[in-house]
């Protein structure tokens, strides 16, 4: 199979980039390795990447300075973030550092391969996004899913894949209560893990970007012991 994607892996151990280059390949991706951050960073600018792998720990600058700097120069780009750690922080710090997504090593190869393959499959979605659907207003904002731009007043800014994907799952759900787990299986597909506070982190995100008051939500409105309801016209409450 080929599928011409090509993946930026930024991992200093040798021997598991080796084998993870092997067996991308295998897959049919074109693969680009580099040894350390600042080698990452220069070959993520001169080539057309369209999905990073990126382990944490990295001499010289780690990976959530990488991260942040691949953030400044893309917010669409899917970003895997591989951790050695188990600490629910990094794993945080990570997705705060603009990570879409994280496994923590030792991680299965087919795990890896199916988060890649998901990560591109909802990359090329929002290319093939039907017109009709492609904006929604949440307030003051307006979304446009098509390249992923929030525009409120005189305000632009790009929400990243992962967080576009996790809006999009609102949007199609509105009104309906949706839980932590249904958002971990249908947006990140996760289903072994069970890590409610990665969808927090995000919903934080999102909070951040679109309430008036994001400690006093009203469009992304949590419901105790249930998780999430998404109301963009903001029936319940009024500003
Ligand atoms: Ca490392």
């Amino acid at each position: 199979m080929t599928n011409n994607c090509h993946i930026l892996l930024i991992e200093d151990e040798e021997n598991l980039a080796k084998a993870l280059v092997f067996n991308l390949e295998e897959e049919g991706y074109r693969v680009t390795w580099a040894r350390e951050g600042r080698q990452g960073l220069e070959l993520f600018d001169a080539q057309t990447v369209d999905l990073v792998i990126l382990d944490l720990m990295l001499p010289y600058i780690d990976g959530f300075q990488v991260a942040e700097k691949i953030r400044t120069i893309s917010t669409r780009i899917p970003l895997l973030m591989l951790t050695a750690k188990t600490g629910a922080e990094d794993r945080i710090r990570g997705l705060e550092s603009g990570a879409d997504d994280y496994l923590t090593k030792p991680f299965h190869l087919k795990e890896l391969l199916l988060r890649i393959r998901g990560m591109l499959k909802r990359k090329g979605w929002y290319r093939q996004d039907d017109q009709s659907k492609a904006g929604i207003k949440i307030g003051k904002c307006r979304v446009d899913f098509a390249d992923l731009t929030v525009r409120s007043g005189n305000r632009t800014f790009r929400l990243t894949q992962q967080e576009g994907e996790l809006l999009r799952y609102f949007v199609e759900h509105e009104g309906r209560i949706i839980s932590r787990r249904e958002l971990l299986e249908n947006v990140w597909h996760l289903t072994a893990e069970i890590d409610t506070r990665t969808v927090d982190n995000f919903i934080a995100r999102l909070r951040k970007y679109f309430e008036p008051h994001p400690s006093r939500p009203i469009y992304f409105i949590s419901v105790r012991s249930a998780g999430y309801l998404f109301d963009p016209q903001n029936r319940g409450a009024r500003e």
